[in-house]
């Protein structure tokens, strides 16, 4: 039985098998099942994160859920996707502090790997995890913020069992109006980087890198009712506003992307760049992503545009988002606020996992790969900048001493 590819589709899975449960009553009796497990969410990781030999457990045919557990919390099923979990929130006069560029990626899938939207004050979409049930061979443990070893059980790839549901962090509903500024120049804007990602609640810088001396767009999600905002800043930047609606990709048609030119409307239809009934992004593409701690940003970036000559050609488009410190041991903002320089490629994998090293080599040493995405980097490298890898290496072995939920991925991590 052929379980077909990821989203990207550089991806054939190799599961020997899928099971799609529509109970937990029909879950535990796949997890009663010999042979290696993997938790599968909608498939958008570009590298084999969510694959195994032995069978694929795919949550969407599960209920979809949410339940008010408190005035600012939901619990939601692991397997629902975020577009609905919006549209469902926003219903119930609630919203979320953040959202990934998409809305079509499941809770517990971009939980798992530490997925993030952009905001100085907000953190990855982890963040707003209080509390998470993994379900297992020997049954299910919920484990609460504040426990022994909840920091190590949120971001956690996968490994520690199935994310039936997790109990997240809500605020009452709030409005988003969206703006679009093209062609920054790098030189104002590395110079005036931290009021640059303050212009509103979550900034994203976009580039082709075609151009060393200007960026291509700065997009501005700013709460209605938030600062005005800052034209001089604006202006200083070099910007120009946007009179149509746009694509990260500069010329792209922007019909998939979610109302800009200052239209307010409801957070979850304003914080991710896409919206949900279309392909996000380029669809045949590939990305990989580096969080560096915001104190190592402009070398970061600096360190790219050096390379823009060889990035450019494989290049669709480069992102740069501000993601708040968190304490989630493999978090890629794990004890500091980080910059994300995320790339979205042509899909020529020889060609991209060629450039890589180069990339690799001139990023800071602090630069963390997202778990999601294409990275070369050295497992022990990997280890090295991320300082609670051994805990949670330690509460793998606790939490899956079989090795039920390892895979090719997490072995070549040295689990
Ligand atoms: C077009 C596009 C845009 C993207 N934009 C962003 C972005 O803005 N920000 C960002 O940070 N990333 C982004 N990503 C990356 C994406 O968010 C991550 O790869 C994310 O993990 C995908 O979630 P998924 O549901 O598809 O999970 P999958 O890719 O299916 O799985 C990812 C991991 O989660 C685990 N998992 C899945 N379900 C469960 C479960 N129920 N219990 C336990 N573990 C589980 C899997 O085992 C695997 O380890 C983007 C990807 C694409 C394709």
């Amino acid at each position: 039985m052929s379980i077909g590819t990821n989203w990207a589709g550089n991806l054939r899975y190799g599961a020997a098998t899928i099971a799609r449960p529509r109970s937990r009553e029909e879950l535990s009796g796949v997890l009663a099942t010999a042979g290696p497990l993997r938790p599968l969410g909608s498939r958008h990781s570009f590298n084999d994160i969510a694959d195994t030999t032995g069978t694929l457990i795919d949550l969407s045919a599960m209920p979809a859920e949410v339940e008010r557990t408190a005035p600012d919390a939901v619990r939601v099923s692991g397997g629902m996707r975020y577009g609905e979990l919006g549209v469902d929130l926003q219903r119930r006069g609630l919203a979320l502090a953040n959202f990934a560029s998409l809305p079509h990626i499941s809770v517990a899938g971009a939980v798992s790997t530490g997925t993030h939207g952009s905001g100085d004050g907000i953190g990855s979409l982890a963040t707003a995890v209080r509390a998470v049930t993994l379900a297992g061979p020997d049954g299910e443990r919920t484990l609460h913020r504040g426990d022994a070893d909840f920091a190590g059980a949120v971001v956690s790839l996968g490994a520690l069992g199935v994310m039936v549901e997790v109990e997240l962090d809500v605020e009452p509903a709030y409005d988003v109006a969206q703006t679009v500024h093209e062609g920054p120049a790098w030189d104002a804007l590395l110079a005036e980087f931290d009021r640059a990602t303050a212009l509103g609640t979550s900034v994203s810088i976009f580039s082709r890198w075609t151009d060393r001396d200007r960026a291509d767009q700065l997009w501005v999600k700013n709460r209605v009712g938030g600062p005005a905002l800052d034209a001089e800043l604006l202006a200083r930047l070099g910007t120009t506003p946007a009179t149509v609606q746009r694509h990260p990709i500069l010329g792209a048609p922007a019909e998939a992307c979610t109302p800009q030119l200052g239209e307010p409307g409801p957070w979850h239809e304003r914080l991710p760049h896409f919206r949900l009934a279309f392909t996000p992004s380029a669809g045949e593409e590939l990305q990989s992503e580096y969080l560096v701690p915001r104190r190592d940003a402009a070398r970061a970036i600096e360190a790219i545009r050096a390379l823009a000559d060889r990035i450019a050609p494989l290049l669709l488009v480069n992102e740069i988002r501000t993601v708040a410190a968190d304490d989630l041991w493999l978090s890629p903002s794990y004890g500091e606020a980080a910059v994300g320089l995320h790339f979205t490629w042509r899909r020529d994998q020889p060609a991209v996992e060629a450039l890589l090293p180069a990339i690799e080599a001139v990023l800071p040493d602090t630069a963390r790969p997202h778990w999601g995405k294409l990275s070369t980097l050295e497992p022990a490298e990997v280890h090295r900048r991320l300082p609670r890898w051994a805990d949670f290496a330690a509460l793998e072995a606790r939490m899956d001493p079989a090795g039920r939920f390892r895979n090719a991925y997490l072995e070549r991590l040295g689990l």
